[in-house]
């Protein structure tokens, strides 16, 4: 890098005007950070180099002009939207980086209800855009759990998935086209069309990038009719994970297609179902949706497969619905999260992976088992299965732990880490994927390498052809030397 800080604050304001860079000082060490190490905002204790400044963009041509100066000059450049990133992706992890800031651009361009597509820029958080479409009849049919906090941008760069992914897919099933900009200031728009076979489909060097190709403008996403009346909630209690596991197989291998399929094992289903499960019991559940021979037939479907397993017993379908309408994390129940960890010094943290039906119990068993005996002062330890497809599914890790003898600026080497690496190796031992929905980020970019296995050069080259000056999110997906 060939600037100071103040050159690059400098060059900044002459680009976006100087009230479009902001260098507060205690902004600038929260923009060092995100959830992967959120006792540091907590507790107001910051590790990390703050940035140089924050960059907040309106428009494609800012963009364009930010990362063409930062790629003249060397400077790290850290994309981010709606600052919900769990994985470390938006760590300002080298000194004077750049944070590039798009949740200005926050414009609903079109809903298409002919089409079935709305297009909007990045900053757009998607509890907007589903408010807008539902106006229409519509929904976009992603539903992440922080829907009222993400924006477009982000929900692309980190592949998202939301809760009624077993019918409407994860975010790479949803984008139709998109606008990127590449470093040096290079603009490229994917047109909308529904599907072409011209060569390698490039919107997935897009979708995934997390911040560390490019930096992503605008996005079209697909909508679907929004038929909420014809919703059916079910739910099962029922003693072995690994019975529940070979449910969902069936159901999902004969070809039903339910908006949400879950299992839950006794301790994570705890913080939920309490009132209905015993602290033994496992839950099962799931929704229909859609037109209503569709929904019908689909819950009927499931009803006839669980009804082989004399081991599951039929809960209330009440209950479940109650469940369901409370699923999204707004900033009040963020805030209360924080402050319950701030106060308690207990903390919640979770990690998703994902694997065939023949993997995924062993490595559920074999994760747990391990942290169980290695990691100690957890007061909770479960996990959840809650995207399911037809070769295979996920597995949703949540756990707690008490601080011990440690700070908050501790809490990532004493604990988060030594878990994610236990989850990340049984996962890998038994085939699965480390990463399921949250990204790579920082947190798991040590073990990318053994993820990608003899692919892993294509990913490298990737990253040297868009990124030759390595100015985008350094650290991120591919670790810094
Ligand atoms: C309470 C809570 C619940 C969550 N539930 C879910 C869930 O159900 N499903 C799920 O998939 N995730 C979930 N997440 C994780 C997170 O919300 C998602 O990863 C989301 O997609 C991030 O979007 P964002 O706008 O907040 O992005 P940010 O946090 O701003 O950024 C995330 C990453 O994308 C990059 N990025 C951001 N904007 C751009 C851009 N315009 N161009 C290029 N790169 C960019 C950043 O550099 C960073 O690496 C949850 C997180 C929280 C805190």
């Amino acid at each position: 890098m060939d600037l100071s800080r103040e050159g690059i604050v400098e060059g900044l304001e002459q680009i976006l005007g100087p009230e479009n860079v902001v260098t507060d000082e205690e902004l600038l060490k929260q923009r060092s950070i995100d959830n992967f190490r959120k006792l540091e905002n907590i507790f107001g204790v910051y590790t990390l180099p703050p940035p140089a400044a924050v960059a907040m963009v309106r428009s494609t041509r800012q963009v364009a002009d930010v990362l063409a100066f930062a790629d003249a000059h060397g400077v790290n450049v850290v994309p981010r939207t709606g600052g919900t990133a769990t994985e470390g992706g938006l760590e300002t992890v080298v000194a004077n980086s750049i944070v590039l800031d798009g949740s200005g651009m926050d414009q609903i361009l079109s809903i298409d209800a002919y089409n079935m597509q709305a297009t909007c820029q990045c900053g757009v958080p998607l509890q907007a855009l589903e408010d807008r479409a539902r106006e229409q009849g519509l929904t976009t049919g992603h539903s992440p759990q922080s829907k009222p906090v993400a924006h477009l941008g982000g929900l692309v760069a980190t592949r998202s998935i939301g809760q009624f992914s077993t019918l409407y897919g994860g975010i790479e099933d949803m984008v139709v086209g998109l606008e990127a900009v590449f470093p040096g200031g290079e603009v490229a728009r994917i047109k909308n069309v529904p599907r072409r076979a011209a060569g390698p489909d490039i919107r997935h060097v897009v979708i995934g990038n997390e911040g560390a190709l490019c930096f992503i403008t605008e996005v079209t996403v697909k909508l679907f009719p929004y038929l909420p009346e014809n919703n059916v909630f079910l739910g099962w209690t029922l003693k072995n994970m690994k019975t529940g596991f070979e449910v969902l197989r069936e159901v999902m291998v004969n070809g039903y297609k339910p908006s949400v399929a879950r299992l839950y094992d006794p301790e994570d289903g705890a913080l939920h179902f309490s009132g209905f499960a015993a602290a033994d019991d496992c839950v099962l559940l799931f929704m229909a949706e859609g037109a209503a021979g569709i929904a019908r037939a689909t819950a009927e479907g499931i009803g006839e497969i669980v009804g082989r397993h004399p081991e599951c017993a039929q809960v209330d379908s009440g209950l479940i619905e109650t469940w369901f309408n409370d699923l999204t994390w707004g900033p009040d129940k963020i805030t209360r999260e924080d402050e319950r960890i701030r106060t308690t010094r207990n903390v919640n943290r979770t990690t998703e992976v994902s694997a065939d039906w023949s993997s995924i119990n062993d490595i559920y068993e074999a994760a747990l088992g391990r942290i169980r005996r290695e990691i100690p002062d957890l007061t909770v330890l479960g996990g959840h299965s809650s995207h399911s497809y037809i070769n295979g599914t996920n597995m949703y890790f949540n756990y707690f732990y008490d601080l011990v003898d440690c700070g908050p600026e501790e809490e990532v080497t004493k604990y988060y880490l030594p878990i994610i690496s236990i989850i990340c190796e049984e996962t890998l031992r038994h085939g699965g994927s480390i990463v399921h929905h949250h990204g790579i980020g920082k947190a798991r970019a040590p073990w990318v390498k053994d993820e990608y296995g003899s692919s892993y050069s294509m990913l490298e080259k990737l990253k040297h052809a868009f990124d030759p000056n390595g100015v985008m999110n350094k650290g991120t997906i591919i670790p810094q030397r």
